[in-house]
This record gives structure tokens, C-alpha cells and sequence, in this order.
């Protein structure tokens, strides 16, 4: 088949969280199996700067009908392995920025401007290059008016461009709402600016535009498919996608067995498997020598890797942070955000130096060493569209606490409920449900075989890319 990925970030490039790992193992899983992959990336600058796309050729210039004005640009091409080609659509005006979407404290005022630019920039190298797409693939907000779009310019030059078109939705808090005054910029017919459209209480709505008109709709977790049809968990959109359920569908995705491998991770200091945990131990080590933590303690180490935002639980940790104190743990955390709670923490680790390390900013390297180097891993969302570091934890033999929310509910399994399968400890999301998944930890990492055994029960589970690719190709399929 012909694929296309249309996304605002891929890993290797550029990444803020779980998108980039998803669409960049997902792209590279489809194209080993043969398919025909091309993903379109916006051309911000760390991504020109990488050394894999750096000879990227200019293959087109780009003239982009915005409102009343025409945007130019360019488009980059590079074949990065067979089967696999990345395309980048440059406007440095628009994407020569630091981050992806805005500083730490607001997004960049022209996101809509810049990812319409990015979605009829792609429709129109679709046309040039003749791609004649199986699948068009489109990720969250940033690129949920391209299959709209698509369809329209179908029309306008009776030219085929998709067979079928798809959203995933990554996460549904994020819907790329703004004033109506941007929808001029889509070139779309007026009747598409109401109720029937864009519109979503007088603003315009990007996620809602693709919901309503992709001809599939997926997200990242059974649990999370089921929750976002919901008021408390659907974002105002529970509507929206409950017009179209039959073609939403949920594929819970996998993780890169290249990149997270602790049995040949070049970013550790040792390497390790299910049968061998030495190399575990050097880890931890290395970790709490790194960070400048006490090197043993009662209580065991446990590492956290976020966003700093309400999602991820910064509430509940909040109201439990005495735990680690009180019981002699090392707490490690990785993450960046919300302003305010940097600032909470930061002082929290300074006022426990020996146990407490916060650091800020995105570090690939440390976030391998925290998954390798820890006893157990928190994850204490509040929602959790698929969540990837619980799957990474597993893999790396430490120990998830995960809220019972979304992907979290579907990859962890609760020790305590079932003694002979589980994989983690799995609780509420709220602040005694984190209490007492604690607490229940303690009592795990004290039983020194239970512990074992879940940590190597874990280290087999499957999550890999593969299995999430065959199920993504099975829905491509379905459309042949
Ligand atoms: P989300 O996409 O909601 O942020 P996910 O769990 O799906 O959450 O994915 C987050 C990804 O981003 C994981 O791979 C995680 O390890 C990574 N990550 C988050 N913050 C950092 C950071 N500060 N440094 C390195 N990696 C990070």
C-alpha cells in the first residue's frame, strides 16, 4: 500500500511526548513490512539541523492560498531508509522556532495560521508528486483539517488524491480551537464555518473538523476509545464522535524495540534482560551517583518522566509527596511545564537534596537511565490516552504505578488483584488511590520474590511495534 502520515512531530527529530515516538515507530514498522510510507513534517528548525535530514533535497517550491494572500515555501525531500521517505514543509517565517507549539507559559499566536499553512502545503505536494495515496494518516489537531482539505481539492480538480483518510487522536484535551476569525485562512466554503463544521461555541475547531470528516476515525487504547465517548472524559467532543462510532476504532500503541531495548541500549551504562538484572543494578547506581541521591535507602527509588501538567497527576503527587520522605525513598523526576510546579519542585529537591532530584528540560539519555535505573515508575494521571513510559518501565524491569485511566488500565496489570499475572500496581486517580498504590509498593519491593517475579513478568510482556502496525494495517486493509 501507499501510505501517508501527516504529523506535527517524529521521532527522531522533534518531540514533545508520546506523538513523536508513536508516528515515528509506526511509520518505520509499515515501511519494513514492505509498504510505501511518505510523512510529511513541518521544517522547524532542530528538524533541518538533524544530521539524517540535513541533505534533505528541494524538491518543490510551494505556493499556499491563505485568505487573500499566497504563502510561499518550500518542500524538502529524503529517502531515510527503504520504503521511507520524509518530506518537510518549510516557511522558516512560520516554523524557524525553538519549540513546536510555544514557550513554557502560551502557545505561539499563529498555530492555527501555521498548521493550515502545514496541512494544504501537504495536500498540494500530494498532487505534485503523484503520490495517489492507499491511506492518508493524519495526527492530531495540528493535522486534522488535511483529509477535509484533501477531499475539497479532489473536488476542485477532479484529481485523486486518497483512498481513504484517518485521525488518530492522541489526546482529545488537545483540540486546536480558535477565533472564527482564522477560518477565512482554510479557503473552505462558508457553510462549513457553522454548527454542521468547524464551529464549536462560535470558535473554530480543528479536531472536530477531522472527527467529522475522516473517513476513520482511531485513538490509542480500547479503555481510552470507550472513556472519550463520555462527558467526563470526551472533551466537549463526546458528541462529536458519538456521530460517528462506527468508524471509530482504537488501536493501543507499541513501543520502539529499537530505541527502548535494555539488552542493547546505547544510552546506559549497562545493558540487561529478563534472565541477567545485573546490569540493572549498575544502572541504579550510575543513576543515583549521576544526581547526586543518597546511594541506599529504606524505601526503594522511584522515577517519573512528564509533562508538567494536571493530566499527569501533578495534583496527587502533590498531596502524597510526604511518602517518599517519610519512608527513605529516592524520587527522580524528568519533565517540564507548567511554571509554577517546576518551581514547587525544584524547591522540594532542594530542601531533600539526598532524596529528592528534579530535572527540567527534555533529556533522551536521562529518561533512559530513570526507566533502567528505578524501582518503580509513577504515572498518576488523570487520563491517559495510550501512555508509553509504563510500557518502557515494564520493558526496562520497573515496576508501573499507574492510574486505572485509558491506555494505563489496558497494559497494567494490578499485582495485588491478580498474583500470577500481574505486571504492576494499578489504583484510582485520585490522592488517596496514589496513597495507597504506594503504600502497596512498599510491601512488594519487601517481598523480594513477588517483586522479582512482576518485574520479570513485565520484561515478557509484548509491546511491540509490530503487533500495533498489524493492526493498523488490517484497518488500512479493510478499505482495498
Ligand atoms: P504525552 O504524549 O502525553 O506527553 P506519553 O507517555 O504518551 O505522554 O509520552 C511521553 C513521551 O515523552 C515518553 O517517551 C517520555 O519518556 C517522553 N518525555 C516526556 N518528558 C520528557 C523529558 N523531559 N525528557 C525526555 N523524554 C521525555
Amino acid at each position: 500500500m501507499k501510505i501517508v502520515h501527516a504529523a506535527s512531530e517524529l521521532f527522531p527529530f522533534i518531540k514533545t511526548g508520546g506523538l513523536a515516538d508513536a508516528v515515528g515507530a509506526l511509520s518505520q514498522s509499515l515501511a519494513d513490512r514492505g509498504h510505501e510510507v511518505a510523512v510529511f513534517l513541518p521544517g522547524y528548525r532542530s528538524v533541518l539541523d538533524h544530521p539524517e535530514l540535513a541533505d534533505a533535497e528541494r524538491i518543490h517550491a510551494l505556493g499556499i492560498e491563505m485568505g487573500d494572500q499566497v504563502y510561499r515555501g518550500e518542500v524538502l525531500a529524503k529517502k531515510v531508509k527503504k520504503n521511507l521517505t520524509i518530506y518537510l514543509i518549510c516557511r522558516d517565517e512560520l516554523f524557524d522556532r525553538r519549540a513546536p507549539y510555544g514557550t513554557p507559559t502560551r502557545d505561539y499566536e499563529d498555530n492555527a495560521e501555521r498548521f493550515i499553512f502545514f496541512s494544504k502545503a501537504v495536500v498540494d505536494v500530494l498532487s505534485l508528486i503523484r503520490f495517489k495515496a492507499d491511506i492518508v494518516h493524519c495526527h492530531d489537531w495540528q493535522t486534522a483539517l488535511l483529509p477535509l482539505l484533501l477531499r475539497l481539492d479532489e473536488r476542485r480538480r477532479g484529481a485523486f488524491l486518497a483512498g481513504k483518510t484517518i485521525l488518530t487522536i492522541h489526546n482529545l484535551a488537545f483540540q486546536g480551537i480558535f477565533p472564527m476569525r482564522v477560518f477565512p485562512l482554510t479557503g473552505l466554503p462558508e457553510e462549513l464555518s457553522g454548527v454542521d463544521g468547524l464551529e464549536y461555541y462560535g470558535q473554530v475547531n480543528f479536531l472536530k473538523a477531522g472527527i467529522l470528516f475522516s473517513d476513520w476515525i482511531s485513538t490509542v487504547s480500547p479503555t481510552y476509545c470507550r472513556e472519550i465517548q463520555t462527558p467526563q472524559f470526551g472533551c466537549g467532543l463526546e458528541g462529536v464522535l458519538a456521530k460517528r462510532k462506527d468508524d471509530l476504532f482504537c488501536q493501543l500503541n507499541g513501543i520502539d524495540y529499537d530505541v527502548w531495548n535494555p539488552e542493547k541500549d546505547a544510552l546506559l551504562p549497562a545493558t540487561f534482560s529478563a534472565k541477567d538484572l545485573t546490569g540493572k543494578e549498575v544502572c541504579q547506581k550510575h543513576l543515583l551517583k549521576q544526581l547526586a541521591l543518597k546511594p541506599k535507602g529504606k524505601g526503594p527509588v522511584f522515577g517519573m518522566i512528564c509533562r508538567f501538567a494536571e493530566q499527569k497527576g501533578t495534583e496527587l503527587l502533590r498531596a502524597c509527596i510526604d511518602f517518599f520522605v517519610t519512608n527513605d525513598c529516592r524520587l527522580v523526576i524528568l519533565g517540564g511545564g507548567d511554571p509554577e510546579y517546576e518551581r514547587w519542585l525544584k524547591e522540594l529537591a532542594k530542601a531533600h537534596p539526598e532524596r529528592i532530584s528534579v530535572t527540567t528540560g527534555m533529556n533522551e539519555k536521562l529518561s533512559h537511565l530513570i526507566e533502567a535505573g528505578s524501582d518503580f515508575f509513577l504515572m498518576p494521571s488523570i487520563f491517559e490516552p495510550c501512555g508509553l513510559n509504563q510500557m518502557y518501565s515494564m520493558r526496562y524491569g520497573t515496576v508501573p504505578l499507574a492510574s486505572r485511566v485509558g491506555g494505563l488500565a489496558d497494559t497494567v496489570i494490578d499485582v495485588d488483584q491478580h498474583p500470577d499475572t500481574g505486571t504492576g500496581i494499578s489504583f484510582p486517580p485520585t490522592a488517596p488511590g496514589l496513597q495507597s498504590g504506594l503504600e502497596r509498593a512498599l510491601a512488594l519491593c519487601a517481598d523480594k520474590k513477588r517483586m522479582r517475579a512482576t518485574v520479570k513478568r513485565g520484561m515478557n510482556r509484548d509491546f511491540s511495534w509490530e503487533r500495533a502496525a498489524a493492526g493498523y494495517e488490517r484497518l488500512y486493509d479493510s478499505s482495498l
